[in-house]
């Protein structure tokens, strides 16, 4: 039971449904390893009631909140300022009461994604430099978007982005067009039913990234690569989903001899990190956060 006092300062999360997150979980957790008097609560809160929410972390002078679905998307109109990796990619998953130089919170809102930052920052804490080089990236929707963002504001020579011709296809070409428009990356779209294609730049590529539902359940019986032969040795093969750790895709690479093959509990431990160092300023113990969290 934490020890909660008059001084002990708040941490939201807004999103609906919540109650499922492990969200405070991961961020008590830090928060007193790092000696933080500091609590992160879930609260459920819709479109409908986002504004009020929003302005309420300035009334109750609370350090920030975490952001989920359905309000990610929509939450930059209540906010005085949005990183460019959020503008760009267009969600919102972390909001700071900026602080003045005393630390003291000063109700002016910036919004971040912290996503993309949490998938990037695991490929580095892995010894994975992926300035200059190539990516494969399959997804378009809210994971995939932060991690090309991101990727190609931090450095990355080009992605090729590849989806199914569903609702998501259009939003994967406006991320494309944003890319080129905003970074030095190269990116382009295609369709994911175009395997021939899909083959040739995994051979070519560094890196591949599955950013899609598949491989979790309902979808996780399925892969988005036909067979192993779409792999090389070398190429760093990530997939974002954690629960399986083990997706299909996951095993085929392992079985075509990949040597780099990881899943995305590394994203999801350092998107919260990342948002609790915003928030706080402390960076937190990684080894012991695994540890406890059994990952
Ligand atoms: P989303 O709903 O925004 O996007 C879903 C994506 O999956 C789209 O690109 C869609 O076209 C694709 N897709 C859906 N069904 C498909 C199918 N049958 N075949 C091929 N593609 C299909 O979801 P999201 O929030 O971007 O999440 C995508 C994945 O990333 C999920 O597996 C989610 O669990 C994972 N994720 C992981 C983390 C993390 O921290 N590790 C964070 C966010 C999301």
């Amino acid at each position: 039971m934490p020890n909660i006092t008059g001084h002990t300062e708040l941490v939201g999360l807004m999103a609906y449904p919540i109650r499922h997150s492990q969200s405070p979980t991961t961020h008590n957790l830090a928060y007193d390893r790092n000696g933080d008097d500091v609590i992160q609560l879930a609260f459920e809160v819709d479109n409908d009631s986002l504004k009020d929410a929003v302005q309420s972390i300035r009334a109750l002078k609370m350090l920030g909140s975490n952001v989920s679905m359905p309000n990610k998307t929509v939450v930059h109109q209540y906010l005085d300022e949005v990183d460019d990796a959020a503008r760009l990619c267009g969600a919102i998953n972390t909001v700071v009461n900026v602080r003045d130089e005393n630390g003291e919170v000063t109700g002016y809102l910036k919004g971040y994604n912290t996503d993309g930052m949490g998938y990037w920052r695991g490929l580095k804490e892995a010894g994975i430099d992926y300035k200059g080089k190539k990516l494969v990236l399959i997804g378009t929707g809210g994971a995939a978007a932060a991690i090309a963002v991101r990727g190609a504001l931090d450095g990355l020579a080009s992605i090729e982005i590849f989806n199914i011709k569903d609702k998501f296809y259009d939003r994967g070409v406006d991320i494309a067009k944003l890319i080129n428009e905003n970074t030095e990356c190269k990116a382009e779209m295609h369709d994911l039913a175009d395997l021939d294609l899909l083959k040739e730049k995994m051979h070519e590529a560094d890196l591949f990234c599955d950013a899609t539902g598949v491989g979790i359940h309902p979808l996780e019986d399925l892969s988005n690569i036909p067979d192993g032969s779409f792999f090389k040795p070398d190429l760093i093969v990530t997939d974002t989903v954690y629960a399986p750790r083990e997706t299909v895709m996951m095993k085929q690479a392992k079985d075509a001899g990949v040597k780099t093959v990881m899943n995305g509990l590394s994203m999801m431990l350092f998107q919260a990190l990342i948002a609790i160092e915003l928030y706080t300023g402390k960076e937190t113990d990684v080894e012991y956060m695994k540890e406890q969290l059994g990952i």
